[in-house]
């Protein structure tokens, strides 16, 4: 069935979409809509190959997304004929709990228990549920889908989710570890299988996404064993600016001594740290890169303990897995860092990982960048979580 899918990936001021015809998987649109609410709303997008931009006043998500559809449908540009070409929506949502495995058709239920976890992704869900809400009155006869960060999370193991504290807090608060970047995760797991030509059932894959925010995932079978982020997407891997592991008395260390609220603290954690903490320049990896370069020492010591932790978490998932077919790095500083990956297998060989640097000069694309002899593959391979979530809601729609 032809049709075409509307990926939507909706933030506080922001919505950012791109337009697929399916199932040929191409992209006739794509786009973000900034600063919504605000002073200087724009949206960038580009239609059929054309870049185009749009200044105007958007008050609310709903103009928004009407101004999305605006320009989709303009037949001057080559836009689409008629809105009803959409056949379906799919909403990137940040946070389903255990209530999600897969990706879900919305409707009120559904709807219900995004709303119900708002308090674990109070940043997040909202967002998402407004973007659910304008589609629905935008796109009235296009079928709405759900694709949660957390779903593909959701075969972690018990031993592997639960935190070491009172049991009663998971019974009552689900407070537990569900993980992020979920869809990422699973597109670069699926593309690994095709590009080792292996059954995804058969393979085993250790995958980093290291991006602004960052995350790695420990696949056995082609299911999610275990991830790096926890209850909210401060665990784990050192980001841009949010912390990662940590030692958990940290927190009452601040309040007590410092006389912060946990609220400042939080800030602290989520806002302050990480590259941009060590630092003292930037959150953003090749600013930090620019200013090593330089001599500065303090950017020198955050890549380098940015590096240190992902090495890490690649040890301990290397134990966890027992055998691993391929290591896989995705996102901005995965797909483009050469340097970063090349310090995170530094003298890895006795685990299996030989990477070889000519091959690892590469940025953003898909490559294999380990030797010929390396007993794990190292692969680099660009995300595309607006692809996968097209895929999932194209299947849904024509079912
Ligand atoms: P993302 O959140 O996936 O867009 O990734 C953003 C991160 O990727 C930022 O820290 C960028 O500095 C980093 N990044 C992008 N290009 C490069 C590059 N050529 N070398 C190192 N890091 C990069």
């Amino acid at each position: 069935m032809s049709m075409k899918v509307l990926v939507i990936n909706t933030g506080s001021s922001s919505i950012k979409f791109e337009l697929f015809q399916m199932p040929e998987e191409k992209v006739e649109a794509s786009g973000l809509l900034q600063r919504i609410g605000e002073e200087g709303s724009e949206l960038s997008y580009s239609l059929k190959g054309e870049k185009y931009k749009i200044a105007q006043k958007v008050p609310d998500h709903g103009v928004g997304l009407k101004l999305i559809i605006s320009a989709l449908t303009d037949g001057e540009k080559g836009g689409i004929e008629d809105i009803s070409e959409i056949g379906a929506v799919g909403h990137r949502v940040v946070h389903g709990g255990e209530a999600f495995a897969k990706t879900a058709k919305i409707d009120a239920d559904v709807l219900q228990a995004v709303r119900d976890h708002i308090d674990l992704a109070p940043l997040h869900n909202p967002p998402n549920i407004l973007g659910i809400e304008v589609a629905t009155s935008a796109l009235p006869k296009a079928l709405q889908v759900a694709v949660f960060d957390t779903s593909f999370h959701q075969s972690i193991p018990p031993h592997a989710y639960l935190y070491p504290v009172p049991y009663e807090l998971y019974e009552n608060q689900r407070v537990r570890r569900y993980g992020f970047h979920g869809t990422s995760h699973r597109y670069v797991t699926q593309r690994a299988a095709e590009l080792l030509d292996k059954p995804i059932e058969e393979l085993n894959v250790i995958t980093a996404h290291l991006g602004n925010g960052a995350s790695i995932t420990a696949v056995r079978g082609g299911k999610s064993v275990d991830t790096s982020m926890g209850l909210t997407p401060l665990e784990g891997l050192m980001m841009g600016t949010r912390c990662g592991d940590i030692d958990p008395a940290l927190i009452a260390f601040l309040e007590r001594t410092q006389k912060m609220s946990v609220g400042d603290i939080d800030k602290l954690l989520n806002k302050k740290s990480g590259l941009l903490g060590i630092s003292g320049v930037s959150n953003d990896m090749r600013t930090c890169e620019e200013a090593a370069a330089k001599g500065n020492e303090r950017a020198q010591i955050a890549l380098e303990m940015y590096a240190y932790r992902v090495k890490k978490y690649v040890g301990a998932y290397t134990a966890v897995l027992g055998r691993v077919d391929a290591l896989v790095f995705t996102a901005g500083a995965g797909e483009n860092g050469a340097e970063l990956r090349a310090q995170v297998l530094e003298n890895m060989e006795p685990l299996g990982y030989k990477i070889d640097p000519e091959r690892n000069a590469v940025r953003g694309k898909e490559a294999d960048v380990s030797t010929a002899d390396s007993p794990i593959r190292v692969l680099v391979i660009p995300t595309n979580e607006e692809l996968m979530i097209a895929r999932d809601t194209y299947v849904l729609a024509s079912a």
